[in-house]
C-alpha cells in the first residue's frame, strides 16, 4: 500500500463519516467477504420503547414499579425503555443490585428477591414461566423483546419492548449483499425476536441468544472456514468480537469500549457507512496495485 493513496483514502473516509484507524484496517477491509452484524443498535435504532405489559398474580402497576426499580440501576438500552415506559410509579430503592450480562438484572426490593430479564434468568431464579410462554412467543414473533419478572422465584409477568429497524438498514443490507458480502446477524436477543427482524431484512443466517463470548466463537468459526470477517456492533457486549475480527466496525453512537476495539468507526452509526467504507477500501487498493 502506498502511504499516499492510503492517506487520501483515509481523508476521504473521514469526510464521509468513516474513521479509519490505520492502513492495515483499510487493506483488510477490502478483502473481507463476511460481515457479522449485531441486531440491537446496529440494525435497529437501539432505542426500544415499551409496548406490552402482562401481569400475572400482581397488578400491572406493581409489575412496572418493580421492573423500573431494578432498571434504574442498569445502563442497558432496554433499561431506559422500561424506566421511561413505567411512567409515574413509586421509586422503590433496590438493595444488592446485580446486572447479569446478557440476561437481565436482579436485586432485593422491600425484602423480596426480584429478577427481571430473559428466560435463562428466570430458570436461574427457579421461576416457572410456562403460563407466560405462549404470550412471550407471540410478542417475539412480532419482533419485540419480551422480559420476565420474578418475585421470590414466582413468575409475575412480562414487559415487552419494540425497537425500530433503522430507516437506512434495508437498502444498506441489499447493497452490501450485492457487493458480495455474506451477512450474519448475531444477537443476545431470543431466536424468535431475531428471526422476526431477520425476515424483514431478508437475512437468512441468524445466530440468537449469543453471549459476548459467543460472538467471538461465531467469528472464529467463520474464520476457520476460511472467511475474512468484519464485525459491526455498538455495545460493550460487542467489544470482544470487534477486537478479534479481521476488521472491527464500531457504530459511532455506541459505547466507548466499542470504539477502542475498532479498525473502522462509523460516525453516523448506520450501515450505509459500511458500504461507503467498502467502496473506498476497494478504490484505494485498486490504485495501489
Ligand atoms: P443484545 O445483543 O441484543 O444487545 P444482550 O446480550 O445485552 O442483547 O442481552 C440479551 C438479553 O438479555 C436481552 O434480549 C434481554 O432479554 C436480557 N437482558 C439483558 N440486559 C437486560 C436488562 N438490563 N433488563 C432486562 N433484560 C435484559
Ligand atoms: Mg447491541
Amino acid at each position: 500500500a502506498t502511504p499516499m493513496s492510503v492517506m487520501v483514502g483515509t481523508g476521504r473516509g473521514a469526510r464521509a463519516g468513516v474513521l479509519i484507524r490505520d492502513a492495515e484496517a483499510l487493506e483488510r477491509f477490502a478483502k473481507v467477504d463476511t460481515l457479522i452484524v449485531d441486531k440491537t443498535g446496529t440494525l435497529t435504532e437501539g432505542k426500544p420503547a415499551l409496548t406490552d405489559v402482562i401481569a400475572q398474580g400482581v397488578t400491572r402497576d406493581r409489575l412496572l414499579t418493580l421492573a423500573a426499580a431494578l432498571e434504574r440501576g442498569s445502563e442497558h438500552p432496554l433499561a431506559e425503555a422500561i424506566v421511561t415506559g413505567a411512567g409515574e410509579v413509586p421509586k422503590l430503592v433496590p438493595e444488592a443490585f446485580e446486572a447479569v450480562t446478557g440476561q437481565g438484572v436482579r436485586a432485593r426490593v422491600e425484602g423480596a428477591r426480584v429478577a427481571f430479564g430473559n428466560a435463562a434468568l428466570m430458570a436461574e431464579e427457579g421461576a416457572d414461566i410456562a403460563a407466560l410462554t405462549e404470550t412471550a412467543e407471540r410478542l417475539q414473533s412480532e419482533g419485540k423483546t419480551a422480559m420476565f419478572l420474578s418475585v421470590d422465584g414466582q413468575a409475575a409477568g412480562i414487559v415487552a419492548v419494540a425497537d425500530r429497524i433503522k430507516e437506512t438498514t434495508p437498502q444498506a443490507i441489499r447493497d452490501l449483499q450485492a457487493e458480495g458480502l455474506r451477512i450474519v446477524m448475531a444477537t443476545g436477543d431470543s431466536p424468535r425476536t431475531a428471526q422476526a427482524v431477520a425476515r424483514q431484512l431478508g437475512l437468512a443466517d441468524v445466530r440468537a441468544g449469543v453471549s459476548p463470548e459467543g460472538k467471538v466463537a461465531i467469528l472464529n468459526e467463520l474464520k476457520a472456514q476460511g472467511a475474512s470477517v468484519a464485525m459491526a456492533g455498538d455495545g460493550v457486549n460487542d467489544a470482544p468480537a470487534l477486537a478479534s475480527a479481521d476488521v472491527g466496525i464500531a457504530m459511532g453512537t455506541g459505547a466507548d469500549v466499542a470504539l477502542e476495539s475498532a479498525g473502522l468507526t462509523l460516525v453516523k452509526g448506520d450501515l450505509t457507512g459500511i458500504l461507503r467504507a467498502r467502496r473506498l477500501a476497494e478504490a484505494v487498493m485498486r490504485n495501489i496495485r
